[in-house]
Order: structure tokens, then C-alpha cells, then sequence
């Protein structure tokens, strides 16, 4: 099973809540996807292998003493990533959304691809006590805008044979889709707050266009605060999985980057339940 925890922006919990639900289960692998700015190797400390394996997308390149200067390739172009300076095409790698397209519209057939680097993939294996996790995850070269072919290469580590946990980019951009599409489950992360509540509905019409089951995790959940998602979540049917406390102890041990399932036990139970809850939804 493949589970992909989202939020609808960052920093709402969602890697406290995908890290520490991967410390509760048995036979998993871990895959940061949030490439920009990767950081549950914080809390899950892998031991990283030696190499990292670098990950490279394609990029238009001109022959330019064949190129007729029709044009079409530059009206084609959705994302602005070409321009006639005097006699030549210029490419702007960096807003190439490598579609492919202008390729295939060249009449003279003189665009060939290049292929440049996006960034890079490391692997290693967290251990806690007797427990072993499969760890992954993808950095994002810095200033590059893509993150979707970094996240479809990350995503080719994925074993069949583990339970599967993708802490995704937050947003509802083209990366979390390309984290979350195929996905078993998606567990969306919010706070009760009304800007929590503002980008879960965003988050919520991602899922439901990628047609994927989804329940809700509330962090920081106060009672006097919690009825702002309840209410929502009643409203649309949406099943909440848990409740992680506005709690000094678990900040404490968050910014000390110790997940706190490994120090309040009790919580344990609480995060395989969650397991049990999503085969029944998705059964
Ligand atoms: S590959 Fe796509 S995005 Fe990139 S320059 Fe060509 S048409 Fe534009
Ligand atoms: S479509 Fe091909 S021939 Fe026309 S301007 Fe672009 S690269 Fe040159």
C-alpha cells in the first residue's frame, strides 16, 4: 500500500505526522518527496548509502545554423521558455517544463534535447530499536522549477513488497499531484485554524480530482479549536484519523528532531490504528 500524507501549505505538521507514522509500522519504506526542502531525515536519521544518484530532465537544444525562425516552436510554447534574440532561439531552461512539444512541432525537425540536471537521489536505512526503515528522498537543485521528473525518478524506488509512506511537497501544485496520483491513500494534515481550514479545502478538491481515498490528521488540536475542521469534515463525509494535541512536549521533542512516538509510547497504538482504519475505508 502506498500512502501519501499532504498539506495544503507548509509547516501544518505534515512530515511530523508522515515520520511518525512511519516509526508505528512494520516493513515500510520512507519517501521525502517535499524535494524543495527535504527534512525528515531529521527526525528519521538514516544512515545514508555512500552515492547519490542524480536526476536529469530533457531540455529543447536548437541547431541553430538549420533553424529556419519560423516561430512555431515560440507560439507553441505555453511556458514562455523560448525567444528569438536576432537570428537565433533562445531556450530558458529553468521555466521548461520539459513537455517535449516544441520538439515535435519543429517543421525543420532541427530541435534535439539536451538533458540537465534536476537534482539528486540519496538512500539509506533508518533504525530505531528493532524497527528498520527503507529510507528516500530527492533534493531539488537550488533554482530549479520543476520538481515533477525529481519526484517520478524518486518514485521508481517505491517497493512493491512494503508499506509505503511519501511525504509529498505541500500545495496543490503539479508535484503533489505527481506525488499523491497513484497513490493507495492520501492523508491530509491540518490545523484548527481558519487558514488550516482555508488550504485543507484546497487540498481536499486535489484529492477528489485525483480520486484517491483521503481522511484528515488535525495537529495541533485544541477542543475550544477543533470544530472549525470537525464541522467541515462532517459536512463533506471526511473521515478524521487523528488528533495530534497542541502539546509543549511534542514541540519540545520536534525541535530537538526526536519523533515523538518514540517517547510517548502510547502513541504507538495511535498511529497503527490509523493503518487499521484506512484498510477499512479502503476495502
Ligand atoms: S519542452 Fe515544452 S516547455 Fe520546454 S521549451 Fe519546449 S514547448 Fe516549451
Ligand atoms: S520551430 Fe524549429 S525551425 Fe521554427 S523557429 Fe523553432 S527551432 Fe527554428
Amino acid at each position: 500500500m502506498k500512502i501519501t500524507v499532504m498539506s495544503g501549505k507548509g509547516g501544518t505538521g505534515k512530515t511530523t505526522a508522515a515520520t511518525n507514522m512511519a516509526l508505528s509500522l512494520k516493513n515500510v519504506q520512507f519517501l521525502d518527496a517535499d524535494v524543495e526542502e527535504p527534512n525528515a531525515s531529521i527526525f528519521l536519521k538514516p544512515e545514508f548509502f555512500g552515492n547519490s544518484e542524480k536526476a536529469w530532465r530533457n531540455i529543447p537544444d536548437i541547431e541553430q545554423n538549420k533553424c529556419s525562425g519560423c516561430r512555431s516552436c515560440i507560439e507553441f510554447c505555453e511556458y514562455n521558455a523560448l525567444a528569438r534574440l536576432g537570428e537565433k532561439i533562445i531556450v530558458y531552461p529553468e521555466v521548461c517544463s520539459s513537455c517535449g512539444g516544441c520538439k515535435i512541432i519543429c517543421p525543420e525537425n532541427v530541435i534535439k534535447v539536451k538533458k540537465r540536471q534536476v537534482g539528486e537521489i540519496t538512500g539509506g536505512r533508518s533504525t530505531f530499536n528493532s524497527r528498520s526503515i527503507d529510507f528516500w528522498q530527492g533534493k531539488l537543485t537550488v533554482g530549479e522549477a520543476s520538481a515533477v521528473p525529481l519526484i517520478a525518478q524518486l518514485k521508481k524506488k517505491i517497493n512493491k513488497n512494503k508499506m509505503v509512506i511519501i511525504d509529498a511537497p505541500p500545495g496543490a501544485t503539479c508535484p503533489t499531484i505527481e506525488s499523491a496520483s497513484d497513490s493507495d491513500f492520501i492523508i491530509l494534515v491540518t490545523e484548527p485554524t481558519p487558514f488550516g481550514l482555508h488550504d485543507l479545502k484546497i487540498a481536499v478538491e486535489l484529492a477528489q480530482k485525483l480520486g484517491n481515498p483521503y481522511g484528515v490528521i488535525i495537529n495541533r488540536s485544541q477542543p475550544k479549536a477543533d470544530n472549525i475542521i470537525e464541522d467541515f469534515c462532517r459536512d463533506k463525509q471526511i473521515d478524521i484519523l487523528l488528533k495530534i494535541p497542541f502539546s509543549r512536549e511534542i514541540a519540545e521533542l520536534y525541535s530537538r528532531g526526536i519523533p515523538f512516538i518514540t517517547e510517548m509510547k502510547d502513541w504507538q497504538d495511535k498511529f497503527q490504528q490509523i493503518m487499521v482504519d484506512i484498510k477499512e475505508i479502503t476495502a
